[in-house]
């Protein structure tokens, strides 16, 4: 634990008012996703995986046995299908009902004071995350050669949809997150001309849902993983992977089933709720 002093006096761009403290995970670490995903598609392919990229799914149907998947190229029938499609998923599962909430989330790319990356460089500079107002953050990573990344997490507690997804970056977007970093840190960012615009998609207890679809158990899905799921890919994607199969996961699947928010929603509406049926993962 940091106090504000000690926040300031390790990392001077911070300004924490007196009141604030800090926790410093000295362990953590940055990823870099391009780097990591064109590592595991690598590792895929070496490994005899076809990936067939730049090619969305269609529709799928399920039969006894098999599952005829059709893409904007092609018809092939499958042993199991996985569907990880992120923001994406509640138009491809709509029959499923899932509790996500998909929420639009804007990042900007700063330079920092007097151009100098390095001193905002990992490893002498964290990556952050800010709690300014209660239940508000914003959050910021250490410079690259594209200048400090920030954003501000959970901004706006709008639901939108992957299909709709306005790509545009507002000026007052960019002016917003300029005032944060003008509050909260020593010196003049100065903004660059990239931002970007990704999606949140989550469930109410922010916990992702890995499952089988219940109507047809050749189809396995990972939805809701937003905001802190990145680092758990590998783990997340053996344990799906097994689900998928009908095999014993090594980790336990209980906490990622979707069927935690029906027992939660017959809870909430005074009703039993039906136990769960016997299932093979
Ligand atoms: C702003 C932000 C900050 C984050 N910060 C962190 C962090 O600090 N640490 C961390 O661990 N995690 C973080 N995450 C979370 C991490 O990025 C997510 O867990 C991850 O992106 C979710 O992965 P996903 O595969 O479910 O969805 P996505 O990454 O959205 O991938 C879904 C994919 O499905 C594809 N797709 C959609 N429809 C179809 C279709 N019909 N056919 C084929 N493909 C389709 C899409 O093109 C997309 O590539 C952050 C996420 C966001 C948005």
């Amino acid at each position: 634990m940091l106090t504000s002093e000690e926040i300031r006096e390790r990392f001077p761009p911070f300004r924490p008012s007196r009141d604030e403290i800090g926790l410093l995970e000295s362990d953590g670490l940055v990823l870099s996703p391009d780097r990591c995903i064109s590592g595991a598609l690598d590792r895929a392919r070496r490994r005899g995986a076809t990936l067939w990229l730049d090619e969305p799914l269609v529709r799928w149907r399920s039969g006894s046995t098999d599952v005829r998947i059709e893409t904007a190229h092609r018809e092939v029938s499958a042993r199991r299908l996985v569907l990880a499609v992120g923001g994406w998923t509640p138009g491809l599962l709509p029959e499923l009902e899932l509790p996500l909430s998909v929420e639009r989330v804007v990042q900007h790319w700063f330079d920092p004071p007097a151009g100098d990356r390095a001193r905002f460089a990992s490893p002498d500079f964290p990556a952050w995350v800010w709690e300014h107002e209660p239940g508000k953050s914003w959050f910021g990573f250490p410079s690259t050669e594209r200048g400090v990344k920030v954003g501000l997490h959970r901004d706006t507690g709008r639901d939108t949809r992957a299909e709709r997804l306005e790509r545009r970056v507002r000026a007052d977007e960019t002016a917003g997150a300029q005032a944060t970093l003008d509050r909260y840190m020593r010196g003049r960012f100065t903004p660059r001309s990239e931002a970007s615009v990704c999606m949140y998609t989550t469930t109410p207890d922010e916990r992702p849902i890995l499952d089988r679809h219940p109507e047809h158990p050749r189809v396995a899905y990972f939805a809701g993983g937003s905001g802190h799921c990145f680092k758990f890919a590998p783990a997340l994607g053996a344990l799906l992977a097994r689900i998928a199969e009908g095999v014993a996961p090594e980790l336990d699947p209980a906490p990622y089933r979707a069927d935690r928010f029906a027992s939660r929603s017959a809870a909430a509406a005074g009703l039993r709720a039906s136990p769960p049926g016997p299932r093979s993962t």
